[in-house]
């Protein structure tokens, strides 16, 4: 195998120098052409590649993610590098506006999709490599230069991760620094044109009124506590199923996760011996000795996780080892009586599945906006009528219908939060819109001048004039009903 490097933090006196070369490095305009930026990503393709084996390792050093998890992040970002590229010319393209009144119709107006500048990315550990490389991509593509923070709580990664982007991308463009909170913290003090933050909202916060001094936009993707809600109607073998993968992935350490489960009372029983049942399927042997099993990542949050079982007054029904020694934590199922349950204070972000019976459906909506009114996520579990039902009554970032977080594994669907659990999307083209700025650009042809004599003044008259040219017609009348027959809008496209 592979020998890894060795992480080693950022000295914090050169971090401001490094990100003032890298700010000269986007004013040299060395990123604008879209032939560098592709030559980069393709760069980037191959040393993820190159460093395969070795990301593996540190990936199960770290945080114990076996083969198939860890295989699973690392195809998705090589994955990113090929799909990006080849889409770039596309999405970088000038995009004529729409709707354009036919007055303005001359000036051409358009919108050119341009860099930001520099940009700020600060990793997460739980998805050591999905939650770095991809806004890395995206913002790349964007044409812009980037200074990248992996965590420091998966430090095998990040040391793997500074490899492989200083062995292949420009120096002067591309920098990693590593580091815990005296570093960023340092980062932070430092002008950005973006900061895109992965990781839990009490650092949302810290990075959120650290940008505001500066008015720099960031993106944030937080966590949340996510309901899940089984009705009667739902496939019952299906749900436990679904759902038990949902939380078995990362040792449960999946910000999508759900974090709760509300089920009816009349499948209660049945929906429980699902659950144990699936976990038996799924391993026959146990989680402890399998490479289909992770574990958390250090013994702080297996200590946060063990507080949070701890608290409980509900009934462990399955699971509830611990073991310190490699922080190991057995999925475990606890039934609860309320959401009231001390266990549910927090997101667990642990293979911690509470369940909690519910006897009518408006309750259980009105239970779970009272958990958290804008969740990450949101997993509804029967009838059409009742999962439109639950769409429409509970807010959350993204939702898969009869499935745990699915909707958060497809590599092209933007993906973030809402209030508490962020803002800002990416993934896919959302990822080289979330580092582009959209700029309104107009050409007005010399020969035009007579046309648009009429802003100048003296101006008398000249109302009338614009009213006529430009002015809409209400196809509403005084209620707001439309009335029939009258044209919207006379605009060109
Ligand atoms: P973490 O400990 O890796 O911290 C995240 C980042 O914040 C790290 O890079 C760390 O160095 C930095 N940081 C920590 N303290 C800081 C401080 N005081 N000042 C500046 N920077 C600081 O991860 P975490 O925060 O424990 O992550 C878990 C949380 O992240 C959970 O709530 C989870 O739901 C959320 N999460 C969200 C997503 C998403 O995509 N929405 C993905 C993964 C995790």
């Amino acid at each position: 195998m592979d020998s890894l490097p060795k992480f080693q933090l950022t000295s914090n006196d050169t971090i401001p120098n490094s990100v003032n070369d890298v700010r000269n490095a986007f004013h040299s305009q060395k990123t604008k052409p879209l032939e560098f930026r592709k030559q980069q990503l393709r760069r980037l393709y191959w040393s993820i590649k190159d460093n395969y084996d070795a990301l593996l390792a540190a990936c199960k050093k770290d945080i114990g993610k076996g083969t198939f998890e860890a295989g699973f992040e690392l195809e998705w970002c090589m994955n990113d590098c090929i799909y990006v590229a080849n889409k770039l010319n596309e999405w970088a393209k000038d995009e004529k506006a729409p709707e354009i009144p036919l007055m303005n119709a001359m000036l051409r107006p358009k919108i050119r999709n341009e860099p930001l500048g520099m940009i700020l990315i600060i990793g997460t550990y739980n998805f050591p490599l999905i939650l770095l490389f991809p806004p890395l991509i995206g913002a790349i593509a964007a044409g812009n230069t980037v200074i990248i923070k992996p965590s420091e709580n998966a430090p095998n990664v990040a040391a793997v991760a500074e490899r492989v982007i200083t062995s292949t991308l420009d120096p002067s463009c591309f920098r990693v620094i590593q580091g815990a909170i005296p570093e960023t913290t340092t980062l932070l003090d430092q002008k950005w044109d973006k900061i895109f933050y992965t990781g839990g909202a009490t650092v949302g916060t810290i990075v959120a009124k650290k940008a505001a001094e500066t008015l720099t936009p960031y993106t944030l993707e937080l966590g949340g506590k996510n309901p899940a809600i089984v009705t009667k109607n739902a496939n019952i073998r299906k749900a436990a199923h679904r759902l038990l993968w949902g939380k078995i992935q990362n040792a449960g350490q999946v910000c999508i996760s759900q974090n709760y489960t509300l089920v009816e009372r009349p499948v209660l029983d049945a929906f429980v011996a699902e659950m144990k049942g699936a976990l038996a399927e799924f391993f026959p042997s146990g989680t402890r000795n399998t490479d289909d099993y992770g574990r958390l990542v250090n013994s702080k949050q297996l200590q946060r996780a063990k507080s949070i079982l701890d608290s409980t007054k509900g009934k462990i029904i399955v699971g509830g080892t611990i073991d310190e020694s490699d922080c190991y934590f057995e999925p475990t199922i606890i039934l609860l009586d309320s959401t009231d349950d001390p266990m549910l204070q927090e997101e667990s972000f642990a293979p911690l599945m509470p369940v909690i019976p519910f006897d009518d459906l408006n309750s259980a909506i009105a239970t779970a906006n009272s958990m958290e009114s804008t969740p990450l996520g949101l997993y509804p579990f029967g009838s059409k009528v009742e999962n439109e039902k639950i769409l429409n009554e509970i807010r959350s970032g993204g939702a898969s219908v009869n499935d745990a977080w699915i909707h958060g594994s497809i590599p092209t669907l933007a993906f973030g939060g809402v209030g508490d659990s962020g803002q800002g999307a990416y993934r896919g083209k959302a990822s080289f819109d979330c580092f582009s700025h959209r700029r309104s650009i107009t050409t007005t042809p010399w020969w035009a001048e007579k046309l648009i004599a009429m802003r100048y003044p003296p101006y008398a008259g000249k109302l009338e004039q614009f009213k006529r040219l430009g002015s809409l017609k209400p196809n509403f009348d005084r209620d707001g009903k439309v009335k029939v027959g009258l044209l919207r809008c006379v605009h060109v496209s």
